[in-house]
């Protein structure tokens, strides 16, 4: 039955006071879908669903009358006739002074939203299925796990770290007095480097779908369902582990076998196929098919595939340091203000600038962080960065990074394919050696760093074990030291205010990417020299942070399965 016509109530005055009640709400002409749904009901003002864009001011932003007012006068109807706003996707437009909220919201105009089920994935009980061993439970490992039980194939995970539990006490010694857990640190351990991380989501992959569907699984699993909105995802270190304890006991509930504690030293091969993997203790553990998630920090799997005549391929990766601002410096760059407006979030930024041949440019920015430290070994030091879901910290942290050229690599070894980890590892000792013991990293001033001054004393740092004050320049390739310099440079151009005696630059910010690929096959997902091996993950080259690694390893798994059907 078509409904009185509501919006035909609206006179052209009626608009105008609802759009005046908004303020600033009102912008351009609603946003049309073809959606069929979007527009239901006959011929004008029938009940209808309509998705329209929204701008507020940040402290109007979590009050939902506000959002329905803005609606409502956004699309020029009554706000008693709003009977539910869905938030499809936010974002900061920081161009505005002051910023902006923008919002996509689809809008119920007198129309009920019907409850939707809520998403979950088909998994089912694979008990008695057949197994496939995964090396590896960070996200790719996990996220394999989860597609083969889907599929039907019963996972065995083989992680050399511990449970998040065990880990979480391992990292906080390694933060507090700068004693490293070769087997379990901030880059191993259950939910691997994803688990202490930032947990910042977001990709540069096109596959939407695949994306969201990363974005529901974490979410079905105790992450904030922000994340399926904003525009800039983000969970916190404080919340990952509960999200990682979770995917693990989904894992077990359906028949599936997470191990901890177990380290893999070698493949089973039997004629240009693998079988299954030995362990530290000498145990053989086989399965119908190997999926390799071992992250880029296990340089010893490297080794051994190198000795198992495994093929692998030189990969260009980035290193740098990281540098660090107080977090009110950037929000008045970001936010164009002397104080950062309630409702807003510690800013974060991006930078990226061409250096001669190469791009100098932010990565892994933490707002409201702290840098930690992320080596694997003793005698190694590297940084990284974290930061809570509050993001409160009065820091921002981001890696200042420097694509690495054949010209760089030349010095360690040219053309060998370990050449870039040669390279990384020196680079992570120099630092270990400049900053002294117990993981005290080497720093100097920002704009000591890019004058080429020592220090004379250092700001507070959010670095737990400690900072020394050394020349950087004794510490990194004299090429990326220039790059970097110049880098610094172009941003304080590029922000007022940046380039700044209050910043310090930590080193060294070495694990940006593998500097190995392991190659695999298209078609098949394999190694195309070993049948069975599936490469997978940010430790093959193929992913670059949490969710492309998860969304690798589901890809690692399909390909298994297709080979088993
Ligand atoms: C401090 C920090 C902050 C980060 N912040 C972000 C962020 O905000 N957003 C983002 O997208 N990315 C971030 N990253 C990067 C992200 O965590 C990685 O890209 C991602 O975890 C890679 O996933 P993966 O599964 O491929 O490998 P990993 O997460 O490295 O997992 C590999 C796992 O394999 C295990 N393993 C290794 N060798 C063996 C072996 N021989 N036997 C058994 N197990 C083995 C390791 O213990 C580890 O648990 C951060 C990383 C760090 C360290």
């Amino acid at each position: 039955m078509p409904r009185p016509a509501k919006l035909a109530r609206h006179t052209r005055d009626a608009r105008r006071r609802a759009r005046r009640r908004a303020g600033r709400a009102y912008h351009k002409r609603p946003i049309r879908s073809p959606d069929p749904r979007r527009r239901l009901g006959s011929g004008e003002g029938g009940p209808l669903i309509r998705d329209t864009e929204i701008r507020l001011e940040p402290e109007r932003v979590a009050a939902p009358a506000e959002v329905t007012r803005a609606a409502a006068a956004r699309l020029g109807v009554d706000a008693g006739a709003i009977r539910h706003v869905a938030i499809l996707r936010r974002s900061i437009d920081g161009r505005r002074r002051p910023p902006v909220y923008v919002l996509r919201a689809r809008v119920w105009i007198d129309e009920t939203p019907v409850a939707e089920r809520p998403w979950e994935l088909p998994l089912r009980d694979v008990r008695a299925a057949r197994p496939a061993v995964i090396v590896g439970g960070g996200p790719a490992g996990l996220f394999a796990a989860l597609r083969l039980i889907e599929g039907g194939v019963r996972p065995i995970v083989l992680e050399r770290g511990r449970d998040v539990r065990g880990r979480r006490r391992d990292v906080a010694r390694l933060a507090r007095d700068g004693i490293v857990d070769p087997e379990s640190n901030y880059c191993f351990g259950e939910g691997g480097a994803g688990t202490f991380s930032d947990g910042k989501l977001y990709t540069r992959s096109s596959k939407r779908g695949d994306v969201e569907r990363i974005l529901r699984i974490l979410v079905q699993h105790g992450a904030p369902a922000d994340i399926l909105v904003d525009a800039h995802p983000h969970i916190g270190t404080n919340r990952l582990p509960g999200v990682v304890e979770a995917l693990r006991k989904t894992i077990v509930a359906h028949g599936g076998e997470v191990r901890f504690g177990v380290r893999v030293d070698d493949l089973a091969l039997a004629g240009g196929e693998v079988r299954g993997v030995v362990n530290a203790s000498g145990e053989r553990v086989d399965g119908a098919g190997v999926i390799l998630a071992t992250g880029h920090s296990a340089r010893d799997v490297y080794r051994l595939l190198r000795r198992r005549g495994v093929r692998l391929e030189a990969k260009p990766f980035a290193l740098g340091v990281r540098v660090e601002h107080p977090q009110a410096l950037i929000d008045r760059i970001q936010y164009h203000c002397d104080v950062r407006p309630a409702g807003l979030p510690a800013a974060p930024y991006g930078a990226v600038r061409r250096v001669g041949e190469r791009s100098v440019y932010a990565f892994c920015m933490c707002p409201g962080g702290i840098i930690c430290p992320a080596m694997t070994a003793p005698g190694e030091v590297v940084v990284n960065g974290w930061s809570p879901s509050s993001r409160s910290s009065r820091f921002a942290n981001a890696g200042i990074v420097v694509e690495t050229t054949t010209e760089d690599l030349r010095a360690f070894g040219g053309d060998d394919v370990f050449a870039g980890l040669r390279l990384q590892a020196l680079t992570e000792r120099a630092a270990a050696d400049a900053g002294g013991d117990a993981c005290t990293a080497p720093a100097q001033r920002l704009d000591d760093f890019v004058a080429g001054r020592v220090s004379a004393d250092l700001p507070a740092c959010s670095y737990g074990p400690g900072l020394r004050s050394v020349d950087l320049a004794a510490v990194l390739p004299s090429r990326v030291t220039a790059a970097l310099r110049e880098g610094f440079r172009e941003f304080g151009r590029l922000m007022r205010g940046y380039l700044t005696h209050d910043a310090v630059v930590v080193g060294v910010e070495t694990r940006t990417s593998a500097p190995v690929r392991i190659p695999r096959d298209p078609r098949t997902g394999m190694h195309p020299g070993v049948r069975g091996l599936f490469p997978c993950g940010e430790g093959a080259g193929a992913a670059g942070g949490i969710a492309s690694a998860a969304m690798d390893g589901e890809r690692a798994a399909a390909a298994l399965l297709r080979a088993l059907a």
